[in-house]
């Protein structure tokens, strides 16, 4: 299984040109999309979590075309935005089972289990009966991995998701992502070097909506 992408464009209406022929081919493991700010980073991974339309190109995750089978891709994607939607009253453990019950896993035991499963995964089991409005940055963007994770996903798309973590919740975020990595493909988009250099298995450097070298890590970092 990999994401292969072929020349993805996007134009704004104002004229700002986000993507442009934008191709890349994306192996099961953590691939770092590195770029500065307004690079393009977040309307690729709004167009590949279907969110957004690309003008033209296509990305095909084996036999399934992203572009256009936005159903089917729904099903089998996991996406953690920017900023997770916080619900400050809510337990990790309940609105992660509201979540199970959107996403269709039907009976409480079977709820429980996924429930039980992925806070674990995550590390947050312990604070499983603790309002979200009281979680760290870092706590928050691993509740967000734990519902993008709901519907055991074969693509996680995580954009900018170390902004504000201190470092010992960047590592251990970082970590748990690349044991995602190991099943799945993980598209990891930041503007901070380290982030792709430490864990990803593959990155791409991106700047004005163009792709300027794919590479593994040391290497692209030698040509930095
Ligand atoms: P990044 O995630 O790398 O910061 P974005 O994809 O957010 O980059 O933005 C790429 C470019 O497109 C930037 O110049 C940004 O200002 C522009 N842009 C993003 N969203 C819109 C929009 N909705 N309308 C117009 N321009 C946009
Ligand atoms: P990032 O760069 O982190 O992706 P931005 O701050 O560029 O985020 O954008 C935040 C939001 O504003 C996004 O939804 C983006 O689409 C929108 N946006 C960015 N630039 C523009 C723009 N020039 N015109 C309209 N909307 C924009």
């Amino acid at each position: 299984m990999q994401l292969t992408l072929r020349e993805i464009c996007k134009t704004y209406p104002n004229g700002v040109r986000a993507l442009d022929k934008v191709s890349l081919t994306i192996p099961v493991g953590m691939y770092g999309l590195l770029g500065p700010n307004g690079a393009g980073k977040s309307t690729l991974m709004r167009i590949l979590a279907t969110l957004q339309e690309a003008d033209s190109g296509s990305a095909m995750l084996g036999g399934l075309d992203v572009l256009n089978q936005k159903d089917e891709v729904r099903r089998t994607l996991g996406y953690l935005p920017q900023e997770f939607g916080v619900h400050p009253h809510a337990t990790a453990a309940d609105l992660l089972d509201y979540f199970a019950v959107l996403e269709g896993i039907a009976g409480k035991g079977a709820r429980r289990d996924v429930v039980e499963s992925l806070l674990r995964q995550v590390n947050l089991w312990d604070v499983r009966h603790q309002k979200l409005g009281g979680f760290s940055g870092g706590m928050r963007q691993r509740f967000g991995v734990a519902v993008a994770l709901l519907g055991d996903p074969k693509l996680l798309i995580v954009d900018e998701p170390t902004a504000g973590l201190d470092p010992a919740e960047r590592v251990r975020f970082l970590n748990l992502l690349s044991v995602l990595g190991e099943t799945s493909v993980v598209i990891l988009s930041t503007h901070i070097v380290e982030d792709v250099s430490e864990l990803c298995t593959r990155m791409a450097i991106i700047n004005r909506g163009r792709i300027l070298l794919e590479a593994e890590p040391p290497q692209a970092m030698a040509n930095l």
